[in-house]
């Protein structure tokens, strides 16, 4: 059923089996298993999700490579809730560790909004990350390339630049080193601090040995038509020639909500899972982008359907059996 502020009320008695936060890729997958095994799952999606901003999902087998990231979370909802799965637009603010539930704390609306608590025996993380891009004044500019011809992933789209002429946007050292890597696909690189960072000497030179110009001015624009980057403006006057880019700026993680939770193993920002998707704490999974991995669709649905087996294992063998009884 499709909760709102309106009927959310009928489900605050609930004791779900699992709540799925963020109703992305993985998000979806798991809510279909979940539901297909006839466990009662909510899923809770923000909105503006990182693949909803995938323009084209290239790479998945039997989809074609045009295939918006919309049209799949619109289907994957529907689908979820035609079996059975519960859905909420609503941010998790918070999750608190009950013992043998948890409660999960939403904001409903942003403007009025209403906090309704949930609760749950599992709770699955899958609210991934979200890519930095280059803070401009007219971000509008930004948005009419970034995920067009403006990529974030180079596994994704390092096929589609190939030997084209690419900027790199990149605000560390670490990041510039990405270069080394995006030369796979095209060795005919720009590198773009946008004046975010210094960089080394020794970095200079690798640059300049590899051929790769550097450019420390910030981004003033980015140029080009129909999504279709033709270069970048720089605050000096300069224009770089580039047809395609890699943002290298790093990640925002949706994962604040579970800061307060004891006992949870993380690397950096990611939490490391077992082969099952299940995270150091015995009733939370992770799935997807937010999970220590590789970030893709793939990945993110397979998580789903594994961390969904799992739950329905434990919460199965935990079940007496039923008989054929008249
Ligand atoms: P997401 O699909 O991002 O889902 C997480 C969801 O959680 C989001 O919808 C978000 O709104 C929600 N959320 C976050 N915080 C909260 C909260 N507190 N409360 C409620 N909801 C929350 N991958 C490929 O395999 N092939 C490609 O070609 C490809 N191209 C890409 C192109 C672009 C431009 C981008 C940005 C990404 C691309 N990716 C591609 C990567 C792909 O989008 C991710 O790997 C994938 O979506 C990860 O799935 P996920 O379920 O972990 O996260
Ligand atoms: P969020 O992190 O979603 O939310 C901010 C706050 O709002 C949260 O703290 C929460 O309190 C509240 N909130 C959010 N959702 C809800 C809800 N449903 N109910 C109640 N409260 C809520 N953005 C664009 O606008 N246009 C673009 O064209 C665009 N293109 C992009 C392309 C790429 C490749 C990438 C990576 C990103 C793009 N973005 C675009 C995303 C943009 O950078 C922001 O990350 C995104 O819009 C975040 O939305 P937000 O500000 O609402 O932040
Ligand atoms: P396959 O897709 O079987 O590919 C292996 C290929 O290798 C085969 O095409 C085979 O012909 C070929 N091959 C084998 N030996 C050789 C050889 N020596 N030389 C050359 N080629 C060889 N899964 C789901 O997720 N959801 C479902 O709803 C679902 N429904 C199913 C319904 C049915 C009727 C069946 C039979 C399976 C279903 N499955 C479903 C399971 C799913 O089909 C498998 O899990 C999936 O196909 C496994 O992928 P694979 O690449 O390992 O093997």
């Amino acid at each position: 059923m499709k909760l709102s502020s309106k009927n959310l009320n009928e489900r605050l008695d609930t004791l779900y089996d699992a709540i799925v936060v963020g109703g992305g890729m993985g998000g979806l997958s798991a809510a279909i298993y979940l539901a297909r095994y006839g466990l009662k799952c909510l899923v809770i999606e923000k909105g503006k999700g990182r693949s909803l901003w995938m323009q084209d999902l290239r790479n998945y087998v039997g989809l074609d490579p045009h295939t918006p990231g919309r049209d799949i979370l619109n289907h994957g909802t529907k689908t979820s809730l035609d079996w059975g799965a519960d859905h909420l637009r609503g941010y998790v603010e918070e999750v608190t560790d009950e013992g043998e539930t948890f409660a999960v704390k939403v904001k409903v609306g942003k403007t009025n909004s209403i906090y309704p608590i949930f609760r749950s025996k599992y709770v699955i993380a899958a609210s991934g990350i979200i890519d930095n891009l280059p803070q401009l004044e007219d971000m509008q500019n930004v948005y009419d390339y970034a995920g067009y011809t403006l990529h974030v992933c180079m596994i994704c789209d390092g096929f589609d630049m190939w030997d084209q002429k690419a900027v790199l946007i990149a605000n560390t050292e670490g990041q510039i080193g990405a270069a080394f890597v995006l030369n796979w696909f095209t060795p005919y690189i720009s590198v773009l601090t946008h004046g975010l960072c210094e960089v080394s000497d020794k970095t200079k030179q690798k640059l300049a040995e590899h051929g790769y110009p550097l450019y420390e001015a910030p981004i003033a624009k980015f140029h080009g038509e129909n999504h279709q980057l033709s270069g970048v403006e720089l605050t000096d006057g300069t224009i770089v020639e580039a047809t395609t880019g890699l943002v290298g700026m790093g990640s925002t993680y949706f994962n604040h909500y579970l800061k307060g939770i004891e006992g949870l193993e993380w690397d950096g920002q990611n939490l490391v899972t077992n082969d099952m998707c299940k995270t150091s704490h015995d009733r939370i999974f992770a799935l997807g982008d937010l999970k220590k991995g590789l970030n893709q669709v793939s990945i993110a649905v397979a998580d789903g359907t594994l961390a969904a087996t799992q739950i329905w294992r434990n919460i199965r063998r935990a079940s007496p059996p039923r008989k054929w009884e008249e």
